[in-house]
Order: C-alpha cells, then sequence, then structure tokens
C-alpha cells in the first residue's frame, strides 16, 4: 500500500468511525494536485473532487475525461466564471450572493440534470472571507430553490481558523442549527459541508454530512502554479 492508498482508507475509516450509520461524504480537494494524483485516488474507488480555480480543473478534467467523476467548485465564484462552472460542475459549493443564481440557472446546459448548489455562509463574519451572512440564508435559498436548473443540497462553510478547537467546534454547532432551519423550510437539503483536514473529526461530531479533505488526503500542495 503506498502513502496516498494508507492515507485514504485512514480517512475513510476515520469517517466511518465518527459517524456510524451517516456515510458522510469525503470531497477529495484537488486543488494544485496534478491530474495523474487525481487519477490514483479514482482508481481507488475516489469519485468526488473538489477544485478552487475553474481553469485549473477544466485543464485537470479534460486529462481525465475518460473516468466518472464528480466535480465540486469550493472556490470562490466571480459572476464572470458562473458560464464555465455551471457547465464542467456538478456542485457549486460557494453560492453567497444574489446575482450567482440566476446566471448559473441560465448557463447550465439543458441536457444535464440541474446543478447542485450548496449556500456559502460566512459563519465568523470575517471582513475578508467570502460567504453570505447566516440571516442572508433563508432569502437566498428560496432564491435558488425556484431556480428550475438549480438544486438547493444545503449549506457549506469555512469557520475561522481558531487556534482553540472549541472555538472551531462552536462554529461548527451554529452551521448544524442554520443548517436545521434551512431544513424546515427546504426538506430537500441533505448537504452540511464543513471540516478540512485540521478540523474533520470537530465537524464530523457536529454534523456534517460532507468533509473536505486536501493535505490530509494527497500530502502537502504543491504551489499554485
Ligand atoms: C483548500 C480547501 C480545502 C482543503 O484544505 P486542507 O486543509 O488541505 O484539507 C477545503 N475547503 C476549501 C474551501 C478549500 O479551499
Amino acid at each position: 500500500m503506498d502513502a496516498l492508498e494508507a492515507r485514504y482508507r485512514h480517512l475513510l475509516d476515520a469517517l466511518a468511525g465518527a459517524a456510524p450509520g451517516r456515510a458522510p461524504v469525503l470531497l477529495a480537494v484537488s486543488k494544485t494536485q496534478p491530474a495523474g494524483a487525481v487519477r490514483a485516488l479514482a482508481a481507488l474507488g475516489q469519485r468526488a473532487f473538489g477544485e478552487n480555480y475553474v481553469q485549473e480543473a477544466l485543464a485537470k478534467q479534460r486529462a481525465l475525461a475518460d473516468l466518472a467523476l464528480e466535480w465540486h467548485l469550493i472556490g470562490p465564484l466571480q459572476s464572470n466564471k458562473c458560464r464555465e462552472a455551471a457547465r464542467h460542475f456538478d456542485w457549486v459549493q460557494s453560492v453567497d450572493r444574489p446575482k450567482l443564481p440566476p446566471l448559473l440557472d441560465r448557463e447550465r446546459p439543458a441536457g444535464r440534470p440541474p446543478l447542485n448548489v450548496l449556500l456559502q455562509v460566512n459563519i465568523d463574519g470575517e471582513a475578508s472571507k467570502s460567504g453570505c451572512a447566516p440571516e442572508a440564508v433563508m432569502a437566498l435559498a428560496d432564491q435558488v430553490a425556484a431556480l428550475p436548473r438549480l438544486r438547493l443540497r444545503g449549506l457549506m462553510a469555512i469557520p475561522a481558523p481558531h487556534p482553540e478547537p472549541e472555538r472551531r467546534r462552536a462554529a461548527f454547532a451554529r452551521m448544524r442549527r442554520l443548517f436545521e432551519t434551512l431544513r424546515a423550510a427546504h426538506p430537500g437539503c441533505d448537504t452540511l459541508s464543513m471540516g478540512m483536514s485540521e478540523d474533520y473529526p470537530l465537524a464530523l461530531a457536529e454534523g456534517a454530512t460532507l468533509v473536505r479533505v486536501g493535505s490530509a488526503l494527497f500530502g502537502p500542495r504543491p504551489p499554485k502554479p
């Protein structure tokens, strides 16, 4: 077993153990990793991959077109990238303002299933971070749910990187409550995306259904090309 496979098995075990009977999804974050690393992980059975930059993702997708993979856009989305995002991804996890849903809806090709959408929430109110305010979630959710080419699936967050884990845990707990409120109005929502290499066990303990893991899976990231 090589190092990649060992890290992958370890993560799958951690996911199964942290949430017995819940089967949380592992999203493999492949930003800055070469297409060969994605191919190697796909050969072990991984299907869902997350990318931050649209152009980088498109190049990788072309190199891996022979594989049936599921691509998630998890980086900040600019309106001038909505066309490519809607055409080349299965999920967009970073919808955070009213301008984006109509653009994604308009650009989603008719022959493909509706685009899966998560609303990104700036749960710690950080000035420099993407994401909508928690108070804005419901209106944005209603907007997405009303568009035929989009499918509202839930919420995504990147809590502030507090060194004390308990501070992060509190942010994950606030996300869980927000997700429950959202589900009361939109019962089709099934995805709470939170937790990365450093803190996925805490996120799972607070109800994450999808964790986004990069370096704990692929090893340290090569610099952005
Ligand atoms: C890079 C990134 C991750 C993965 O980060 P790691 O610490 O390498 O696991 C997860 N989510 C988002 C939004 C990212 O940008």
